[in-house]
């Protein structure tokens, strides 16, 4: 375990938040504090993930996506790069913009 508490499991409520899923397992989106676009973090600390928990996520986060940026960008692309926390899954959906 990480010597600080982490962030992710601490999920502050500063940013808009927009769901948070109980069943089929727990998993909140709301807006990333840093880059201003709705991400999805899994209600548990762990990396490990099924690929149809990822194809849950992405289909809950698409429609919020559809909302956030309706009239600015008609695409976007889920970026499951996790660079700042590493070890507790989230991924971003960023706005395409070509
Ligand atoms: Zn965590
Ligand atoms: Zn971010």
């Amino acid at each position: 375990m990480a010597d600080r508490p982490c962030d992710l499991c601490q999920l502050a409520h500063y940013t808009q938040w927009y769901a948070e899923f109980h069943h089929p397992f727990r998993f909140t989106i709301l807006d990333c504090d840093s880059c201003d676009v709705p991400i999805v973090v899994l209600g548990e600390h762990r990396v490990e993930v099924t690929l149809e928990e990822v194809a849950y996520m992405e289909k809950a986060l698409s429609l919020v996506a559809e909302q956030r940026f309706a009239g600015k960008f008609s695409k976007w692309i889920f970026d499951h790069q996790m660079r700042q926390i590493p070890d507790h899954y989230h991924f971003h959906v960023r706005p395409l913009l070509w």
